[in-house]
């Protein structure tokens, strides 16, 4: 049988948004670049069952797995970070414990027993942690939420059971804190940072490492502070001050030493660590004598950039490897109502991108910028919402005028864009819409097919409209073509234009595959191309 898995599990304290799950997936990154298998789950406080259905102006991105579980961004920096296809196990949010819990409970398998938080429900969640990391050498679990929320002490207690049931020796528990910073006296400041190790001591938790993240680099003696005054060992104290690009974070734990602390902690049979290629991305992260080009994003939600975090990532990841300093400039489709407003929008701007999205609000403006991309020749990339919203636009360009979506308008009669077989009815519920992986087939000698230098693709899918196969006909009229479809030919996957430098849509998600060091090729061919045209 093989070995379990060891466990780290990673609390945050003092304050949300500290960047806990970027340090999750780096102590992987750094634990994987030893040699070690390794896997990482993040278990979420929030009563849902899923990402689903979150808002994402709140939320953020709702990342989909290959296996089409609708999860917590983080998975996103899980996968960039480990390079490695994460799947439902990874995302744990309280509503799925739940209701396995309540539903065991109807079907009678509790046996006459009160059923408790302790040790019903906590028992619950060890089992999704087990299950998730069964195969692994090492498991990270990242715990959603600060220490001391009420929302999050069943996942505490149940880490702290779990590590009662598989030894000290097999499990690490890693806290990350934040240390915030006073003008007027030039100083770190420890105190929210002891108070916190001192709640998650009260549930019964002492941390192994501690990583102290702060804005500028912490005084000197801060280490040496937090570890009396948190009961941590000195060489287990990490400090992350803010990096210029998030990609540093694992070099910077690698320079702490925690990577060694762990595997001497877990007696992990660890090798040198092999960071060679994550260096690589590094440098070209930082790279400062780079061509700046600056492309537009037509979106929805312009106060919460977390909301196309993978999008950004994959724009970002491109143009680190086409050697350009990317600037992006977010355009608010809901103040786009004519060419005029295109024209001043795009002005400075090398291409565009229409990302994914749902509703009607902004649709009239990112088929107007679509229109104009396609028109003008201007390079764009169209994902999922944007490939649909591109479709409507070569319709109407071409004299179909009322052409449009069913999400925006049930009623038209030229509904060019139109909701899949099985989908009706189901706008509002969680987990229905065309989830996860299906495969692809790219027609031989197009764009589609030149970027990816392949013609077999399989891609990662969220949408619940498709295009209607009746108007598909009339696709080269209206200037584009459907490159990519599946393979019995049924649904169309990908659009691009005729005659055109760059003009690329697909109805799946490339951002989510994409990764830093293996940017997609989507967004590669789109920052090539915005590249040519500057
Ligand atoms: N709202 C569209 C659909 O459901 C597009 C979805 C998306 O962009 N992810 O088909």
């Amino acid at each position: 049988m093989a070995k379990p898995a060891k466990y780290i599990f990673v609390s945050g304290g003092v304050l949300s948004g500290l960047g806990k799950g970027i340090t999750a997936a780096s102590i992987g990154n750094l634990l994987k670049a030893r040699g070690l298998k390794v896997n990482i789950q993040k278990c979420d406080p929030y009563l849902n069952v899923d990402a689903g259905l979150l808002n994402p102006r709140e939320h953020g991105e709702c990342f989909v797995t290959h296996d089409g579980a609708e999860t917590d961004l983080d998975l996103g920096h899980y996968e960039r970070f480990l390079d490695e296809e994460l799947n439902s196990d990874s995302s744990l949010m309280s509503g799925r414990v739940l209701l396995k819990v309540i539903q065991d409970e109807r079907n009678g398998l509790y046996d006459g027993e009160d059923v408790q938080i302790i040790p019903h429900l906590t028992g619950e969640i060890q089992k999704f942690i087990m299950h998730a990391s069964k195969g692994f050498d090492v498991h990270i679990v990242e715990i959603g939420g600060t220490v001391g929320d009420y929302e999050q002490l069943s996942f505490i207690e149940a880490i702290r059971e779990l590590g009662l049931k598989v030894g000290r020796e097999n499990c690490a528990y890693v806290h990350v804190v934040y240390l915030p910073y006073l003008g007027a006296s030039n100083e770190t400041k420890t105190k929210p940072a002891q108070n916190s190790v001192r709640e998650l001591r009260g549930l019964g938790i002492a941390p192994d490492v501690l990583v102290a993240r702060s804005e500028k680099k912490a005084n000197a003696g801060v280490k040496a502070k937090l570890s009396l005054f948190c009961g941590v060992e000195e060489k287990a104290v990490a400090l992350l001050p803010n990096a210029a690009s998030i990609y540093e974070v694992p070099l910077t734990l690698e320079d702490t030493g925690i990577a060694d602390v762990l595997c001497e902690r877990l007696q992990l049979k660890a090798k040198k660590p092999d960071l060679k290629e994550w260096r690589g991305v590094v440098k070209r992260a930082l790279a400062t004598n780079k061509r700046k080009i600056t492309v537009g994003v037509v979106a929805k939600y312009m106060d919460n950039s977390d909301t196309y975090m993978s999008v950004f990532e994959a724009l970002k990841s491109a143009a680190m490897w086409e050697d350009i300093d990317l600037k992006i400039k977010w355009i608010d489709a809901e103040k786009i109502h004519s060419v005029k407003d295109l024209e001043k929008a795009t002005s400075g701007v090398a291409g565009i991108v229409v990302p994914g999205g749902f509703g009607t609000r902004g649709l009239e403006g990112k088929i107007k910028a679509a229109s104009y991309a396609l028109e003008n020749k201007l390079p764009y990339l169209g994902l999922c919402l944007g490939l649909q919203m591109a479709v409507v636009a070569a319709a109407r360009n071409s004299g179909i005028k009322n052409a449009t979506s069913e999400e925006l308008n049930p009623k038209s009669k030229e509904l060019v864009i139109s909701t899949m077989a099985g989908q009706k009815g189901k706008e509002r519920t969680g987990g229905t819409m065309r989830l996860g992986d299906y495969p692809c087939q790219i027609a031989k000698g197009s764009l589609a097919a030149s970027v990816y230098g392949e013609t077999k693709i399989t891609e990662r899918h969220r949408h619940r409209y498709e295009c209607s196969n009746s108007y598909r006909k009339h696709y080269e009229a209206w200037g584009i073509t459907a490159s990519g479809t599946s393979p019995d030919g049924h649904l169309v996957e990908i659009i691009e234009g005729v005659d055109h430098p760059f003009f690329l849509a697909s109805q799946f998600h490339p951002e989510f595959r994409s990764r830093p060091n293996r940017p997609h090729p989507m967004f590669k061919g789109f920052i090539a191309a915005c590249k040519a045209e500057k």
